[in-house]
């Protein structure tokens, strides 16, 4: 197995301390792996910050090419790298091929032609005889933290943009699942100029730690939770450093009366205990019409007592395990406090036998203002709960700390427009919910960040505006 980090063109083992990495559907250790030395680290910062000196001159069409290059290579290899990521987060076979690496390759190829579409305002001569213009230019080399509910697919959202814009990324996985990325990393070898992507293996509290508190690193990216993107903020304050943030969620799924109700119960099945339900946009919080109410619990207990819970190559597994047994505690934990004053209609329980698995999972008559209701369970449970109309909705799902992603079900084409435009959150989808393309923004508002992933927006992240002005 592949557990070497790759730092600035080498390929090396940790010099610092082991950890292994488990298997959630068997608890077994598939691997001790040790985490990157203090001067693994600071080899990985100098690399990146000398590889940046020579890349951020490339031009777009090399980032571009390079791109395209690295995309081929992960499609070329994607069955190792899903078989990976299905051992090491416990995803079921073959979704882990089937679902994940598509956009996870398609990441790259819509980089490649973004990073040849960098806009600006138009130059002139807003003082005479002088001309202005923008630049947009790399911001430098990035600090990039990775968590593990999707670990290559965020790998390739935090390396994508900033290649894209010109510049160098010292990456860390999270150090529950750092299998797919480290593999990733000798796979690039060959094929990113030194420097440019390394990646380092380690816990938050000292690789991430470390990394993200290097004075040689420009802009610190972090996919992870709310605490992560506040250690990242702390760690940007004290240096004046760029920081773009995409944390937790706890998506509303509004539901009005008049909507196609299996639809809603087919969804939740699909979306919600997808990745069992370790996912930032996973529509875990129901609110629905009164009137509606009873027919929804009812339809979606219905789907949600389908599915089919085992380990991930087992025939017709539809959810896997959790991804540790720290995760499923706290999972367990949300639902057991909740259980005494709303109604588990589905699930509540841990597996039986080995594996972190937890039963999917509905609880419904939950007050809006409960823990399980406001709180990211990052976990197969859904909460349902009542609305009396759209402004009490609205109210509801706004008052909420996240701002991530949201859905709104109605067939009234004025109520979902009236709902999108007041909805306080990154993306809102209308009669569906999660679906992505790297075209659109992966937006955050409030406590869920401060900027996308995908898009040409997130090369916003990664260049900062110039201005030029010659005399004349
Ligand atoms: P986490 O914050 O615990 O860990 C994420 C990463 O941060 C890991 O690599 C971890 O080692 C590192 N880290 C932790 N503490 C650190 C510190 N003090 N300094 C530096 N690095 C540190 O998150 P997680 O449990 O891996 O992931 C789950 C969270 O990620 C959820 O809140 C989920 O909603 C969020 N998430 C958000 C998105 C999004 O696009 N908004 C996508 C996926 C996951």
């Amino acid at each position: 197995m592949q557990t070497r980090m790759l730092i600035n063109g080498e390929l090396v083992k940790g010099t610092g301390e082991g950890l292994p990495v488990l298997n959630p559907a068997s608890e077994t250790t598939i691997d001790v792996v040790k985490e990157a030395g203090e001067d693994q680290i600071d080899a990985a910062v100098n690399g990146a910050a000398e590889a940046f000196e020579t890349f951020s001159a490339t031009s777009p069409s090399e980032r571009s090419a390079l791109l395209l290059q690295i995309a081929d290579v992960i499609e070329q290899n994607s069955q190792e790298l899903a078989e990976l990521e299905s051992l090491d987060v416990g995803k079921p076979w073959p979704s882990a091929h089937d679902d994940e690496m598509p956009l996870t390759i398609d990441v790259f190829r819509f980089f490649a032609g973004a990073a040849r579409t960098m806009t600006g305002s138009a130059a002139g001569e807003y003082i005479a005889g002088h001309t202005s213009m923008i630049r947009r230019d790399p911001v430098g080399p990035v600090a990039a933290i990775a968590p593990w509910n999707y670990p290559l697919m965020m790998a390739s959202w935090k390396l994508a943009a900033p290649i894209a814009a010109g510049c160098s990324v010292v990456l860390k996985p999270s150090e529950l699942t750092p299998l797919s990325t480290l593999k990733l990393g000798e796979l690039l070898q060959d094929v990113v100029p030194k420097g440019v992507v390394n990646i380092v293996h380690g816990r938050g509290p000292t690789v991430g730690s470390t990394l993200m508190n290097s004075p040689r690193m420009e802009a610190i990216s972090v996919t992870g939770s709310p605490a992560t993107g506040m250690a990242a903020m702390r760690a940007a304050s004290s240096q004046i450093r760029h920081v773009h943030l995409e944390l937790g969620g706890k998506a509303p799924v509004i539901v009005f009366d008049d909507a196609d109700l299996d639809a809603v119960a087919e969804t939740i099945r699909y979306g919600s205990y997808f990745n069992a339900g370790q996912d930032c946009a996973q529509p875990c919080r129901v609110l629905v019409a009164d009137k509606a109410y009873d027919r929804l619990v009812a339809a979606i207990a219905d789907q949600v007592g389908q599915i089919r819970t085992g380990a991930p190559k087992d025939e017709g597994t539809e959810m896997g395990p959790l991804v540790s047994a720290a995760q499923r505690d706290r999972v367990a934990g949300f639902v057991e406090r909740a259980g005494s004053s709303a109604e588990i209609v589905m699930g509540g329980n841990e597996g039986s036998g080995p594996g972190y698995f937890f039963d999917p999972t509905v609880v419904a008559n939950v007050d809006n203002a409960s823990e399980i209701a406001c709180d990211e369970v990052f976990g197969p449970v859904v909460t349902v709960s009542r609305f009396t109309d759209a402004e009490a909705a609205l109210k509801i799902a706004n008052a909420g700390s996240y701002g991530l992603a949201s859905s709104v079900w109605t067939r009234d084409v004025g109520l979902a427009m009236r709902m999108t435009s007041r909805l306080r959150y990154g993306f809102t989808w209308v009669n569906t919910h999660g679906m992505a393309t790297p075209e659109m923004p992966w937006a955050a508002m409030k406590g869920s960040g401060t900027g996308c992933d995908m898009s040409v927006y997130a090369l916003d992240a990664y260049t900062s505006i110039r201005h030029v002005m010659v005399a004349h």
